[in-house]
């Protein structure tokens, strides 16, 4: 829609207020609302302010103004508020220089879909994220009850204590049996169908939901593969219904990558390919039906997943799901079928069309700007330099002798190990000036001051199990 097109949309509609939103620099949603009479055409070029000094990450009291400019193409009917609400994601701006923020994750995303462009490797990006999630009923679940830190003494256990299937109905999914128990046992079926059938309503299609391998409540819901920057929206958008619908049935969602200890983890295995003038470019005649720039593509995902993992798995809760025995990919490996590599080669299709590959070690926890884009980088650096992605790993990783294992590349086995990566290794990311220095080295501060330090500094409840008696 044009600017002219959405004000005529407001006037007609009787539409009363207008939700601007944007995406912040760890990758929490933002908004504020306008009413229609102060959203004009030249909103679309003017923005409106807002105190950037609020903003994790973003400026210094002393420089604080900035404005968020709306992206017309972003127009959507928020189907949760009361009052009929037109929401539109905008983009950060310097009100002086008008220039666009290069903290700004949005802006980032469109420098990948420019840089891609202009190296002449490819015109377009497609990514296809998976998110999982767990469905709690009530926040202080995970934090309060025992199951949260400790080990189960049988599968009978306590999962559902908490829940609402007190007294026992004897319908439970047991730990690590939820895939696919058809209800009663899945009490989440018509939740999860309202949240696919609200996001298709607004145009965000979907390809599949589904009870995840967890005990009950953990989910799934798959989206279709859309364009790069279009995909970082549709994340944002999906995150905000799965919450809101779940809020409807006083419940709560969780993308924390492992809110149970001894449960499978939550991940967002990401499928993504290449294209050129309508083609597309990981279809050829290598290994599992791939091209020779889809196997240097995993092989810059490859080399650059140390530090690529800060982006993609930014949370320090992030590094307890990357554990083995939880379906969890922890061993840099690529393999056609075989779910315990980090990167599989989907063999679903015989298409062309639908050739692709799935990096399985991202979770939900991150910004999907900053890690579809950093994901992007990561391939096109193995294409420019022709990196060998070296032999596929069609064993299941998991049985193979400890030295097999050793002579493998494996994922950080901390967040702080992670961002120790990205400070030695972010060339990648600067190509095309996508990432800059400044927001490289934000990042890695950011998460240093106000993630790692904290959490490693607290006294941890496991520690008073191992250590108060001593
Ligand atoms: N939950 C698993 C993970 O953490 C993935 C399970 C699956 O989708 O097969 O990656
Ligand atoms: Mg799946
Ligand atoms: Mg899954």
């Amino acid at each position: 829609m044009t600017p002219q097109e959405i004000i005529a949309k407001i006037k007609e509609e009787n539409i009363r207020v207008i939700d601007i939103r944007y995406m912040d620099f760890p990758g929490t949603w933002q908004h504020f609302t306008v009413p229609a009479c102060e959203f004009k055409e030249s909103s679309f070029e003017d923005g409106f302010g807002f105190d950037g000094s609020s903003m994790r990450a973003w400026q210094n009291i002393d420089n604080s103004d900035m404005i968020v400019v709306p992206d017309p193409s972003t127009v959507k009917m928020d189907p949760f508020f009361e009052v009929p609400t037109l929401a539109v994601i905008g983009d950060i701006h310097d009100p002086i220089t008008g220039e666009s923020y290069s903290r700004d994750p949005r802006n980032i995303a469109k420098k990948v879909e420019r840089y891609v462009k202009s190296s002449g490797i490819a015109d377009t990006i497609y990514v296809g994220p998976e998110p999982e999630f767990f469905i709690f009923n009530n926040v202080r679940y995970a934090s309060e009850n025992h199951a949260a830190f400790y080990e189960l003494d049988s599968d009978e256990g306590i999962w559902n204590s908490g829940r609402d299937e007190m007294p026992n109905t004897g319908y439970k999914i047991r730990h690590k049996h939820g895939y696919f128990p058809l209800p009663p046992a899945d009490t989440y079926q018509d939740m999860r169908t309202e949240m696919m059938l609200t996001l298709e309503d607004m145009g965000i299609e979907m390809e599949c939901q589904h009870h995840e391998v967890a005990t009950a409540g953990q989910c799934e819901i798959d989206l279709r593969f859309a364009s790069l920057l279009e995909m970082g929206d549709r994340l944002a958008w999906f995150k905000y219904v799965l919450k809101n619908v779940a809020a409807k049935y006083n419940q709560t969602v969780t993308f924390m990558p492992k809110p149970l200890y001894s449960d499978n983890g939550t991940g967002m295995h990401t499928h993504l390919s290449l294209w050129k003038d309508g083609k597309p470019l990981y279809a050829g005649n290598k290994y599992a039906g791939l091209s020779q720039e889809a196997l240097y593509a995993i092989g810059g995902i490859m080399k650059n997943c140390k530090a690529l993992c800060a982006i993609t798995n930014p949370t320090t809760n992030s590094y307890k799901r990357l554990v083995p025995g939880f379906e969890a990919p922890i061993n840099l490996a690529y393999s056609s079928r075989n779910r315990s590599a980090s990167i599989r080669i989907p063999m679903y299709s015989s298409s062309p069309a639908a050739k692709r590959i799935e990096f399985r070690t991202p979770d939900p926890s991150c910004n999907g700007y900053l890690a579809f884009s950093a994901m992007t980088m990561a391939m096109l650096d193995g294409i420019q330099n022709k990196i060998d992605p070296g032999d596929p790993m069609d064993k299941n990783i998991y049985d193979l002798p400890p030295e097999e294992l050793a002579e493998m590349g494996s994922a950080p086995a901390s967040l702080g190990e992670a961002l120790d990566a990205l400070e030695q290794d972010h060339e990648f990311l600067l190509k095309g000036d996508v990432f800059t220095k400044d927001v490289i080295e934000k990042w890695i501060s950011y998460k240093r001051e106000n993630e790692v330090t904290p959490v490693n500094s607290r006294p941890h409840p496991h520690e008073f199990f191992l250590y108060y008696d001593i």
